[in-house]
This record gives structure tokens, C-alpha cells and sequence, in this order.
């Protein structure tokens, strides 16, 4: 096995690219990758700023990495969820720190119990649902975050596995407001940050290699709570699908990418109102969010005064 470019033994191959790098070349390979990506999707004008979500796995601190080696002013940005069951939280903060002190990129640490004197597992105590509710959270957090630092987009690490398992589990319902949804960008909308995935093309196979290329020690404890790691079964089901067709997870979801028009024509976004608490849209006010964190009553549940 030969590097595709200088013909010198192989460290990686990837059947899904008919090709297999040395380490130099992997290394520029994989920066070649998401740069395409960039440029093709308009995540980010050169030299943006933008927030990198870090959950302290391989994939986000991967994100992290490449967008600096490409030139952007990368920003970290930790929640820490005070998860302390399998040291999942403290784990996870202690690579993110790790990772960014090496790197030399500021991370913003954002603590749930520090901010709102409470934690993801206590709140779960009252609200069953609690993938449900600490993913809400995030997502609430992490663009209450963005628009607020007035930095050009979000940066999350979803993958290629992640994405192409998202469109499947997406398909098989029909669920057309999420169909609309799945490129590598979501553009910015009053109270919306810009949304941006930079490795939506890499597979975790490249992703790995290239994590182990510059000794990203990302975090290996899992969260405690999460009965299975999301759409499991689907990425199991591409991956063996991939090693009879290589490349064809790409192929689908590249697919739905130059198709993506014909959902986005299909769909009406239920209408929003301005949570009167955090000022952002939401289906309701106060949100869910601000109810949940911030203590804020229904509207509908205040007294009518007379
Ligand atoms: P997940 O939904 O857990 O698979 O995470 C998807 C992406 O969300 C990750 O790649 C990160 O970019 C981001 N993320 C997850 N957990 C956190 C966290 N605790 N703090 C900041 N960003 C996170
Ligand atoms: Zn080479
Ligand atoms: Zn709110």
C-alpha cells in the first residue's frame, strides 16, 4: 500500500476515495476535504470567526483543529451539563481544556450549575425526558451563545456517519421539516445563528486517522444516560453496506445534498413568537428553555388581574 501522492508506504487507505496517504499526505488530504466543503456550502468567509461546540470527543475537536489550520479564528465552547455520573462531565471539560491549552484556541466554559444554580440530572428529576431535554438545552445555550459574541457562525461536529444516518432515520418517516434541513448549513435568521458542520463529507474512519495524526486525546468516558449512541443501528447499517459499495455513504448524502431544493419547497415553518424572556423566536413564551432554566411561568398560567 502506497500514498496516492508520493508513492512512500501508506500510514492510512480509504476505499471510499480509492486512494490510501503517508502521514504528510493524509494530513493535506484531509485539510483539502473540508476546505472543498467550506467553499462548496459557503460555511465561512476567510478568516471568520466562529464558534466551535466542544463536547470533548474526537469529532468537534477535530472541527476545532482543521478550521484553525484553515485560517479562521476559532473560539471553543464547552457546557458543561454536571453530569457527574461516570465523570462524564468533568472528563469531557478536562479534554476540551486539554485540547485547546495545546492548541492555543480560547474556550469559553459555560456551566449550567454555575449559571442557573442547577444541573442537567437534577432537572431530569422533575422532566422524564432527558436526551430530549439536554439536547434542547444545548442547542438553546450554544446559539443564545454565538449571537451573542456576534461571531459569523456555529461550528458542531457532525459527521458524515451522522448525517447520512440523520437522512435515512429522516426518510423513513418522511418528516419533511427535517428533510429541508440536512445540508452542512443553515443560514443565519433574525434570532437564528448561521449553523455550520465542517465535516458533513469526512467519515469517521478519516476522521479518526486524522485525530490520531495530531494526538487528540479526546474524551472516553460516554454519557451515562444515553441508553444507546444515536442512530446506532443505521450507522451499523452503512458501514456494512460501505464495505461491499465504497463510498456510498457519500454518494447518498451528497445525493441529498443537490436535491435538498425539492424539500425545502414542500415545507412552512410553523410560526414563531418572541420568547419574552431570552427575546429569541420560539413555538411559544416564554420558551422551554427559559421556563426549564430560568423559572419563567407560562403565559397562559399567570392570573388574569381584574
Ligand atoms: P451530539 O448531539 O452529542 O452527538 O453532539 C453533536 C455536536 O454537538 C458535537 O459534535 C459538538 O459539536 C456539540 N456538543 C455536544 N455536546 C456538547 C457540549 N457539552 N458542549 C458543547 N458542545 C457540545
Ligand atoms: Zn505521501
Ligand atoms: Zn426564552
Amino acid at each position: 500500500m502506497k500514498c496516492r501522492v508520493c508513492k512512500a508506504p501508506a500510514l492510512v487507505k480509504f476505499p471510499a476515495h480509492n486512494a490510501a496517504f503517508c502521514e504528510e499526505h493524509l494530513d493535506a488530504f484531509f485539510l483539502r476535504q473540508v476546505a472543498h466543503t467550506v467553499k462548496k456550502y459557503r460555511l465561512l468567509p476567510p478568516e471568520a470567526r466562529v464558534v466551535v461546540a466542544l463536547s470533548g470527543g474526537k469529532d468537534s475537536l477535530v472541527t476545532a483543529l482543521v478550521l484553525k489550520r484553515l485560517g479562521y479564528r476559532v473560539e471553543g465552547f464547552f457546557i458543561d451539563l454536571g453530569i457527574t455520573e461516570g465523570n462524564f462531565s468533568p472528563a469531557s471539560r478536562q479534554a476540551c481544556e486539554e485540547f485547546c491549552a495545546a492548541h492555543e484556541i480560547p474556550l469559553k466554559v459555560f456551566s449550567l450549575h454555575e449559571e442557573f444554580g442547577r444541573t442537567v440530572p437534577e432537572i431530569a428529576r422533575r422532566y422524564p425526558r432527558l436526551c430530549a431535554i439536554c439536547g434542547m438545552t444545548k442547542r438553546h445555550i450554544m446559539n443564545e451563545y454565538t449571537l451573542k459574541t456576534g461571531a459569523h457562525a456555529l461550528a458542531t461536529g457532525h459527521t458524515l456517519d451522522d448525517m447520512a444516518a440523520a437522512l435515512f432515520a429522516n426518510l423513513l418517516r418522511w418528516d419533511l421539516h427535517y428533510l429541508a434541513k440536512g445540508l452542512p448549513v443553515l443560514p443565519a435568521e433574525d434570532g437564528f445563528a448561521k449553523k455550520i458542520k465542517p465535516l458533513a463529507l469526512q467519515s469517521e474512519e478519516e476522521i479518526i486517522a486524522f485525530a490520531r495524526l495530531h494526538g487528540i486525546k479526546p474524551v472516553e468516558a460516554r454519557c451515562p444516560w444515553a441508553a444507546e449512541a444515536k442512530f446506532k443501528r443505521y450507522k451499523a447499517m452503512f458501514n456494512s453496506l460501505e464495505e461491499k459499495s465504497p463510498g456510498l455513504k457519500r454518494a447518498f448524502y451528497e445525493g441529498y445534498t443537490k436535491n435538498v431544493h425539492r424539500f425545502q419547497e414542500e415545507t412552512t415553518r410553523p410560526p414563531l413568537v418572541t420568547c419574552k424572556v431570552c427575546g429569541l423566536p420560539a413555538a411559544a413564551s416564554p420558551c422551554t428553555f427559559c421556563r426549564i432554566w430560568r423559572n419563567a411561568i407560562k403565559e397562559d398560567a399567570i392570573p388574569a388581574v381584574t
